[in-house]
């Protein structure tokens, strides 16, 4: 998934996309695992009301404030966001059951920005079994156009 963030730092949520994929995928019990391919964002999962979100966006000022005195300032500035999205964490991943995510219902999945804005790049695997064969899909999917690739059956190794 591609997104064009507008801000420095901002939560975007990628549930509906992540769940389409999950659906087209055809895959009814499996896990589905989302994953950044930056490092300076990251994928957290958790509740999309506007006050927690920037509540999320204040903790994580408070706790890895901008030029500490980090050492990898001296290369590109940007040391609080890479800190930032190492205790974030780069990846989520999810069960599917019954074709459906399993997510609790306030449970959202966010890409967090940390040094934006950019164009940024989220990989959607999900592995299982359709009709008793394992099958894996992956897409990166993009909010201004969308991306995919087709789906692509594949077979664990040592399965
Ligand atoms: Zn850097």
């Amino acid at each position: 998934m591609q997104v064009n963030t507008s801000k420095r730092t901002e939560l975007i949520d990628i549930t509906d996309h992540v769940k389409k994929h999950v659906t087209e995928s055809g895959i009814q019990n499996g896990i589905c695992i989302v994953s950044t391919m930056h490092t300076t964002t990251a994928i957290i999962i958790n509740e999309n009301e506007p006050g927690l979100v920037t509540d999320i966006l204040t903790l994580r000022g408070r706790i890895v404030p901008e030029g500490a005195g980090y050492q990898h300032d001296r290369i590109d500035n940007n040391a609080d966001a890479h800190l930032r999205a190492v205790l974030l964490g780069n990846s989520e991943s999810i069960p599917i059951r019954d074709g459906r995510l399993v997510l609790g219902t306030w449970q959202s999945i966010f890409l967090a920005e940390l040094d934006g804005p950019r164009k940024r790049t989220v990989d959607i695997t999900v592995i299982g079994r359709i009709n008793g064969t394992e099958s894996r899909t992956v897409r990166k999917i993009s909010t201004k156009n969308l991306k995919s690739r087709p789906y692509e059956p594949a077979y664990f190794e040592g399965a």
